[in-house]
């Protein structure tokens, strides 16, 4: 390999951007192709042109990290504005604060408890019977009892994950999952933000660079990695072998949007516990950009089903069956010279976007590295098991 090598990129969204900016400013001449009509991959934000609202086209985005360099890096590219993400919760026909605070038990059991008092008063809930917690239900039972449970984590969890909480592991929760304190800041890293136009003009600016160029609504085909020196592939780790190995499992959702001359629900996301109430969650996406003004607002309920062939893929399943699916992939994957499999969908992962961007800055220097010593880039940086 030389320098000035010619680089494939499958997918303009952050994994794809940051790997192709650090490759084209070390000389490198770097071609992304996305299969969708517009940059940004799932981040993806539009101005809604009615009501010049920016909208969270596949649902809502809040930067946070406590990694440095990262946070560091995104600011170079757009200015980001304060944004602390605080979810309130309708369940059984009252509104609550998320996560579940010393707010949330007070008015949940209609009491004035202090931290310690609450505390003991959680642990009086708990269902001590369950000495070794298989499922995500015995677990929420264990933690914080049967009251809690079913107002909060019981249908929210069946409607997002489409089965029983029965049927989910323990180590889905893995802490306790309440505050014993008024702190509703869902985060606790140190840095927090949205970008003052969207994540599009931020990945937009991450893309504007000489060494690059971005072909839009282009899907890639195997056999296409012929004539470039490597391919970063950030597309669904399955779809790269056309399935033949079946689909990884993925929940994927169904955004009902509407809209409010005025405001609809005073906070950016609103979460329904109750099963009878079919949707996740609404969010008012003027709320995510608290430095705007604007009268009308754009709606989203979200609804969570089955991923199925032709569905934006979501939140990867990885329980017992798609794990035995993933290994027999990444076996195949490790065969194949000449490609990275990167990102959410490459790595069949939940990646929040910091993890994301730290993780293509750790791609795009060891190809470099490697490079330099003429050695072989590995299929996985970060191994899907
Ligand atoms: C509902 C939801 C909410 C989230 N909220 C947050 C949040 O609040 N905070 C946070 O930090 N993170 C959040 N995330 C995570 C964030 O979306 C990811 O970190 C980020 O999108 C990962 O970027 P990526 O480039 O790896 O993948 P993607 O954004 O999925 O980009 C992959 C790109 O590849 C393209 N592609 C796929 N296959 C092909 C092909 N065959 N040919 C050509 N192009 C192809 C796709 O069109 C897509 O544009 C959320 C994720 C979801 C699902």
């Amino acid at each position: 390999m030389k320098a000035g090598e010619r680089i494939l990129i499958v997918g303009a969204g952050l994994s794809g951007a940051v790997i192709g900016r650090e490759l084209a400013e070390a000389g490198h001449r770097v071609e992304i192709i996305d299969a969708r009509s517009h940059i940004g991959g799932n981040c993806h934000t539009e101005r809604d042109e009615a009501t010049g609202v920016m909208v969270h086209v596949y649902g809502p985005h809040i930067f946070h990290t406590d990694d440095e360099e990262v946070w560091g890096y995104v600011n170079g590219f757009s200015a980001f504005m304060p944004y602390k993400n605080r979810v309130k919760a309708t369940s059984g026909g009252q509104v609550y604060s998320l996560p579940i605070n010393l707010h949330t038990i007070n008015q949940f059991f209609g009491k004035c408890l202090r931290p310690d008092e609450a505390r003991a008063f959680i642990e009086d809930q708990a269902d001590k019977t369950i000495a070794d917690p298989q499922t995500f239900e015995e677990q929420a039972l264990r933690f914080v009892g049967r009251d809690l449970y079913e107002a909060f984590f019981k249908g929210y969890t069946q409607k997002q994950w489409g089965c029983s909480p029965t049927e989910l592991p323990a180590s889905i929760l893995k802490r306790l999952p309440v505050r014993f304190n008024y702190e509703d800041n869902y985060f606790f890293h140190k840095y927090q933000g949205m970008p003052e136009n969207g994540y599009t003009a931020m990945i937009e600016c991450i893309l504007d660079h000489p060494n690059m160029t971005v072909t839009l609504e282009r899907n890639f085909r195997r056999g296409e990695e012929a004539g470039f020196g490597h391919v970063f592939y950030s597309g669904p780790l399955d779809g790269y072998f056309d399935y033949e190995l079946g689909r990884l499992g993925y929940r994927t959702l169904d955004f009902e949007r509407f809209t409010y001359d005025g405001d609809y629900q005073g906070c950016a996301v609103m979460n329904y516990g109750d099963v009878s109430v079919p949707h996740t969650r609404i969010t008012e996406h003027k709320h995510f950009s608290p430095w705007e003004e604007h009268r009308g607002s754009v709606c989203y309920r979200e609804f969570s089903r089955a991923c199925e062939p032709g569905d934006t893929p979501y939140y990867p399943i990885r329980l017992v069956e798609e794990k035995a699916q993933l290994a027999d992939y990444v076996a195949r994957a490790e065969r194949e010279a000449g490609v990275t499999f990167v990102g959410r969908l490459g790595t069949y992962r939940y990646l929040d976007m910091d993890v994301t961007i730290r993780e293509a800055l750790d791609t795009a220097r060891l190809y470099l590295a490697r490079k330099a010593e003429n050695a072989a880039m590995p299929t996985f940086l970060h191994p899907p098991l």
